[in-house]
């Protein structure tokens, strides 16, 4: 497989932080603050896909397990594409084996608007670039792609789902990410560890699971 939205974007925080989940993940430490803030954003993800009313969901499991099957959701995809599905969840999208599955692509009069959710109660510059590989990956397969939103946690909890339109920033960083998809495919395949110093980059946008693998401190400081 090339890479994800979830790899291109640990690849620019680190690229040997992508290259440890290729090829060491078992490495990973994952603090239980961060894996509640992630199951978190799953649920708020999950309640998010009937915002607009009635869905269609693409995703396919491997039988007997919870790991999607990319092709089939692809697949699943193309067909409530060319159907006209008015709002379709986790659609997927595969470029030359690079992947991305959308929230949710909802149909407009030339093609679909696309809706990112975060449970977070602004937009962060990293969901935009995060929007922007989503982006990237429809429009090479064709897809007509209007507006671009974030989602956003917002403070009504009886109705907290607020889009932010980010279209210009997301769009605008397509050649930005062609710079740099090509090469992250090419060294997550290396064979050998790839070298870098510790640095800023193990805390920031996100804290590093590999911190105490390359800090030599065995966790997270
Ligand atoms: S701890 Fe730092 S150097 Fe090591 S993989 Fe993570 S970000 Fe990269």
């Amino acid at each position: 497989m090339g890479i994800t939205k979830t790899d291109f974007m640990r690849g620019m925080q680190c690229r040997k932080m992508l290259w440890l989940d290729k090829h060491r993940p078992s490495l990973r430490v994952i603090p239980p603050e961060v894996q509640a803030r992630l199951d978190a954003g799953n649920e708020f993800g999950d309640q998010a896909m009937a915002m607009f009313g009635p869905y269609e969901e693409m995703t396919v499991y491997r039988p007997g397990t919870q790991i999607p099957d990319k092709k089939k959701m692809a697949a699943r995809t193309a067909e409530h594409l060319e159907m006209g599905t008015p709002v379709i969840c986790e659609a997927a999208f595969i470029y030359y084996n690079n992947y991305c599955a959308v929230d949710i692509l909802r149909k407009t009069e030339s093609g679909y608007d696309v809706y990112e959710v975060k449970n977070a109660p602004e937009v962060r510059e990293q969901f935009i670039r995060d929007a922007a590989f989503q982006y990237y990956i429809m429009n090479r397969c064709r897809l007509k792609v209007g507006r671009i939103h974030i989602v956003v946690h917002g403070p009504d909890e009886a109705n907290p789902f607020v889009p932010v339109d980010i279209t210009g920033e997301a769009k605008g960083l397509s050649g930005w990410i062609n710079e740099h998809i090509w090469d992250l495919n090419r060294m997550q395949k290396s064979r050998e560890e790839i070298e870098m110093a510790p640095g800023e980059q193990c805390k920031s946008p996100y804290e590093c699971w590999y911190y105490g693998y390359c800090h030599g401190t065995g966790g997270t400081e």
